[in-house]
C-alpha cells in the first residue's frame, strides 16, 4: 500500500510522515531527502546549479539510498556514505530547488522512488507523490498551513539543528522554494484531484496524525 504525502515546505509533512509509518509499520521515504542528497553532490564537485548538462549526468551516476531504522529514524546515503545531517544544511536548501526543477533529474528520482516503493507498504512524502510518482496510491493527502506558522516552525526546526540562521532568511528560502516548486514546468507542487487537503496550522502533530490515521482507517 502507498500513502503519499504532498504539500508546501515547512507544513510538517516529513514529521507526520515518520510518526504515520512508524504506527503503521510501513516504511518512510522522504523524497526531498534524494533531491538534497544529490544537490550535496553538486556543490561538493563545484557544478553551478544553472548547469543543466552537467547536473543530469551527475543524476545518471549518483547512488542515492535511504535506510529506514527500527526506531523510526532515517538515513540518507550518497554513493555509500551517510550524508543524513549534511543535507539539512542552509547551503544545501538554498539551492535543492533549483536542481528539483530540471527534467532529467525528476525523471532519474522518479524512476528511484518508484523502485524504492516496491520494498513494501510505504509512506512517500514529497512534492509530486500523488500527482506524478504514485498516482494510484491507496491514499494521498496534501498538508499545507499558512505561511508564517511555516516559517516558525521551520526556523525551530534549523535551531534545534544547532543552525545559527536568521527568521528572515528562513523566510526567504520558503518564499524561494514555494515559488520554483509550484511554478516549475515539470511535475510542479499542486494538490492531487483525489487527495485530502489537510490544513495544519492550528493542529499539533498528534492532532494531524489523528486526522490522517482516521481517514485510513475509515476507507480501509
Ligand atoms: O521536502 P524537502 O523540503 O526536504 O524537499 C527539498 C526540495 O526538494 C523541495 O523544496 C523541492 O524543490 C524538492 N522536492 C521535489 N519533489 C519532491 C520532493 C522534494 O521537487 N517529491
Amino acid at each position: 500500500m502507498i500513502i503519499a504525502i504532498d504539500g508546501p515546505a515547512g507544513a510538517g509533512k516529513s514529521t507526520v510522515a515518520k510518526i504515520l509509518a512508524k504506527k503503521l509499520g510501513f516504511l518512510y521515504i522522504d523524497t526531498g531527502a534524494m533531491y538534497r542528497a544529490l544537490t550535496l553532490k553538486a556543490l561538493d564537485a563545484n557544478i553551478p546549479v544553472s548547469d543543466c548538462e552537467k547536473i543530469s549526468l551527475l543524476a545518471d551516476q549518483v547512488n542515492i539510498d535511504l535506510r529506514n531504522n527500527p526506531d523510526g529514524t532515517l538515513n540518507v546515503f550518497l554513493d555509500g556514505f551517510d550524508v543524513s545531517s549534511e543535507i539539512r544544511q542552509p547551503r544545501i536548501t538554498r539551492f535543492v530547488s533549483d536542481i528539483a526543477k530540471l527534467k532529467h533529474v525528476r525523471q532519474v528520482m522518479v524512476g528511484l522512488q518508484r523502485q524504492l516503493g516496491k520494498r513494501g507498504n510505504c509512506v512517500l512524502d514529497g512534492r509530486d507523490i500523488g500527482t506524478v510518482v504514485f498516482p494510484a496510491a491507496e491514499f494521498k493527502f496534501y498538508i499545507d498551513a499558512q505561511s508564517s506558522e511555516r516559517v516558525k516552525r521551520r526556523f525551530k526546526e534549523m535551531r534545534a539543528l544547532g543552525e545559527q540562521i536568521a527568521i528572515t532568511d528562513v523566510k526567504s528560502d520558503l518564499a524561494n522554494r514555494d515559488k520554483i516548486d509550484s511554478t516549475r514546468e515539470c511535475s510542479p507542487l499542486k494538490q492531487a484531484e483525489d487527495a485530502v487537503y489537510v490544513d495544519t496550522t492550528n493542529l499539533n502533530i498528534e492532532e494531524v496524525v489523528e486526522v490522517m490515521l482516521q481517514r485510513i482507517k475509515s476507507n480501509g
